[in-house]
C-alpha cells in the first residue's frame, strides 16, 4: 500500500467554475484519487477555495457584502457544487482559514530568518474616493500607443502593448470610476527568489519523469531573458492574511497583507491542516503528509492543474519551500508529479467566466446528474492539446458509451433473468471455451486499463474503460443466452450468472468514472463488495448462484434531439 498526497488547483472565490474549470484539474485529481483508493493505498485528496485578492474584494462590493460573509457563502456554494459532481475531496478549505493564516505567517518568517525577503520602495496609484491602493489592472484609461479609451494600467487589451499606470492618459479607478488618483510610495516584501535559482534549477532537473513540456516551461521562466525575478509578496489591501513575521510584528509592513500568489498554495497544506482539526486528530495527523522528518518521506505527491499554473507550481511555491528550509530543520514535502491540462473550449469559441459563456457547473447538473458530464469531461479531456465541447458530440457519447453499451448490458442482462430465472444468479451450468476467453480477454484489457490510470492518462483510461466495457456486450452477444435458453437452459444459466458478476465487475471498476452509477448497479445486486477484480476469474464467481438482486431503473437515458437543441440555444447565449 502506497500513501499518496494529491491537489486540485485551487478554484477561485469570486463565482461559479464552468466545465473547463472542472476537467482542468479538479475532475481528473478527483478520477485519480478514486481510482488509488479502490486499488488500496492511502490517499490525501485536497482542495480549497482561493479566496484573498483584489477580484474578491471587488466580486463582493458587487454583491453589496462585506468580503468576509461573501466568501463564506460562495465558499458553501462551491462545495455544494463538488458534491454534487461527487468529487471526493477529503477536505476542501478555505484560504482564509487560521490555519492558513498561521502557515503562511510561520513560513513567511523562515523565508525571512533565511534572508530570502527583501524590503522595496515602490511608487504605486491610490484612489482617494475608494480609500485604497489599485493594482494596475483596475486602473484604466486612454493608451499612449493607440488611443484606446479603455486600455488597463498593466496592458492595452487593443493593442497589447505593455503600459505601466503612469503611461495611460486621463487615469481612473476601474472601480468606481474616480479620477481622484494619486502616486503614493509604498514598501512591500519581495521573496528573493533570484538567489535560488541554482537550487531550484537542480530540484527541476531531478524530475527525469515529467513530461519535457512542464520542465522546459519551467526552465524557460528560470533562464530566459533576464530569469527569474524576485517577486512580491505583500500588498496594501484589506482583505487578506496580515503580514507578520512568524508569530512576531513585521516593522513597517502594518496594516498590509499577503499578495494572493504567496498564501494561495500554502493552503495545500493549511486545508491538510483543517482537514486534521476537522478529525480531531493533532498536527502529526496533517505533518505525515507534508513533513519529510514527520513521516511523509514515503509519500508521493501529485498535482494537478492547467497548464497556465504551471509556473507559479514548479518555480515560486517550491521556492517557498525550499527557502523555508534553510537550515534543514523544516523539510517539507515537495511536489513528485505534475498533471497538467490544455483548455476545453465551448462550441467553436472559448468558455468564459467574465462573459459567461458556456455551461457553468451549476447548469450543468440541473439538467443532467453529474455521471453524464464526468464521462464527457474526462474521456475528452484536455491532455495533449486544446479539445471543445460541442453539444452534439457531447449527446453522441452519452448514448453510444453510457446508453448503448454499458447501460444496456446492465438492462438485458437483469431483465433476462428476472423473466427466465426469477430475481437471482441461476444454478447449474458450467463455464466453457468461450467464458474462459472472455475472462483473458477481460482480464487484459484491466491491465491496460491499469497502466493508463497509473499514468495518469485520463483519455486514453476512458478508452480502456470503453473497451472493457464492450468485451461484455461482445460476449452476451454471441453467447446470446435468450437463443441458448430453448436448447440448453444450464448452459443459458452459466452464462447470466458470468455476466451477472461481470456487471458487478463493471461497477467496482467504473467507479472513478461514473461513482453514481456504479453505486445503483451495486445497489440492485445487494452487494458491497468493492473489492478490485485483481483475479478475474474468482471475481467473476464472487456472487453465488442463489444470491438475490433487483432489476434497476434505466441507468442512463438518451439524450434526445429536441433535449439536445433546447439545451443548445439554452446555453448559446451568455449567462445573465
Ligand atoms: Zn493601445
Amino acid at each position: 500500500m502506497a500513501r499518496i498526497l494529491i491537489t486540485s488547483a485551487l478554484p477561485y472565490i469570486n463565482g461559479i467554475k464552468h466545465l473547463g474549470n472542472l476537467v482542468g484539474s479538479q475532475l481528473p485529481a478527483d478520477l485519480y484519487a478514486r481510482y488509488m483508493r479502490a486499488r488500496g493505498h492511502e490517499v490525501m485528496f485536497i482542495c480549497a477555495t482561493d479566496e484573498h485578492g483584489t477580484p474578491a474584494e471587488i466580486a463582493a462590493q458587487k454583491a453589496g457584502k462585506p468580503v468576509a460573509e461573501y466568501c463564506a457563502e460562495m465558499h458553501a456554494v462551491q462545495a455544494d457544487l463538488a458534491a454534487g459532481f461527487r468529487l471526493s475531496f477529503d477536505h476542501f478549505g478555505r484560504s482564509s482559514s487560521p490555519q492558513n493564516h498561521a502557515l503562511t505567517q510561520h513560513l513567511a518568517g523562515r523565508l525571512n530568518a533565511a534572508g530570502l525577503v527583501s524590503e522595496v520602495s515602490e511608487k504605486q496609484v491610490y484612489s482617494n474616493a475608494d480609500g485604497r491602493f489599485l493594482p494596475d489592472r483596475y486602473i484604466e484609461g486612454t493608451c499612449p500607443n493607440c488611443g484606446y479609451d479603455r486600455a488597463r494600467g498593466d496592458q492595452c487589451e487593443n493593442c497589447t502593448k505593455q503600459l505601466d499606470p503612469t503611461d495611460l492618459i486621463d487615469p481612473r479607478s476601474a472601480i468606481s470610476g474616480s479620477t481622484d488618483l494619486e502616486v503614493r510610495e509604498t514598501k512591500h516584501l519581495f521573496l528573493r527568489q533570484r538567489e535560488m535559482r541554482d537550487q531550484l534549477r537542480d530540484w527541476i532537473k531531478s524530475k527525469k519523469d515529467w513530461p519535457i513540456l512542464t520542465t522546459s516551461i519551467a526552465l524557460k521562466w528560470l533562464d530566459d531573458g533576464d530569469g527569474l525575478q524576485d517577486r512580491g509578496i505583500t500588498r496594501d489591501l484589506d482583505w487578506g492574511i496580515p503580514v507578520r513575521d512568524g508569530d512576531k510584528d513585521w516593522p513597517g509592513m502594518e496594516g498590509k497583507v499577503f499578495y494572493v500568489w504567496f498564501d494561495a498554495p500554502i493552503e495545500y497544506i493549511a486545508a491538510t491542516a483543517e482537514w486534521a482539526e476537522a478529525q480531531g486528530k493533532g498536527d502529526e495527523a496533517w505533518q505525515r503528509w507534508w513533513r519529510t522528518d514527520k513521516g511523509a518521506d514515503d509519500v508521493r505527491y501529485v498535482e494537478f492543474m492547467g497548464k497556465d499554473n504551471v509556473p507559479f507550481h514548479t518555480l515560486s511555491f517550491p521556492a517557498t519551500m525550499i527557502g523555508a528550509n534553510f537550515d534543514g530543520t523544516e523539510p517539507w514535502k515537495m511536489v513528485d508529479y505534475i498533471k497538467s491540462f490544455n483548455y476545453l473550449n465551448y462550441d467553436g469559441g472559448q468558455f468564459s467566466t467574465s462573459q459567461g459563456r458556456g455551461v457553468f457547473m451549476d447548469q450543468a447538473l440541473s439538467i443532467l446528474p453529474a455521471d453524464y458530464w464526468r464521462w464527457w469531461l474526462l474521456s475528452h479531456a484536455p491532455e495533449s492539446s486544446d479539445s471543445e465541447f460541442t453539444w452534439e458530440n457531447f449527446q453522441a457519447s452519452v448514448n453510444k458509451d453510457l446508453a448503448d453499451v454499458l447501460g444496456n448490458l446492465v438492462s438485458r442482462v437483469t431483465k433476462f433473468c428476472r423473466s427466465k430465472f426469477g430475481e437471482q444468479l441461476p444454478e447449474g451450468g458450467t463455464y466453457g471455451p468461450r467464458e474462459e476467453k472472455l475472462i483473458a480477454d477481460l482480464s487484459a484489457r484491466l491491465k491496460a486499463f491499469e497502466t493508463q490510470m497509473e499514468a495518469m492518462e485520463v483519455r486514453k483510461s476512458a478508452a480502456e474503460l470503453r473497451g472493457f466495457w464492450v468485451l461484455g456486450n461482445e460476449y452476451l452477444q454471441e453467447a446470446a443466452p435468450w437463443s441458448t435458453f430453448k436448447t440448453d437452459p444450464e448452459a443459458a444459466a452459466a452464462q447470466v450468472r458470468l455476466a451477472l458478476n461481470l456487471i458487478r465487475v463493471y461497477a467496482v471498476v467504473s467507479q472513478p468514472f461514473i461513482p453514481d452509477a456504479s453505486r445503483a448497479i451495486m445497489e440492485a445486486l445487494g452487494c458491497d463488495d468493492w473489492s478490485w477484480p485483481a483475479d478475474m476469474g474468482a471475481a467473476l464467481a464472487a456472487l453465488p448462484a442463489g444470491h438475490a438482486f433487483t432489476t434497476p431503473e434505466v441507468l442512463f437515458a438518451k439524450i434526445s434531439d429536441e433535449q439536445r437543441e433546447d439545451w443548445q440555444n439554452r446555453f448559446a447565449g451568455t449567462r445573465a
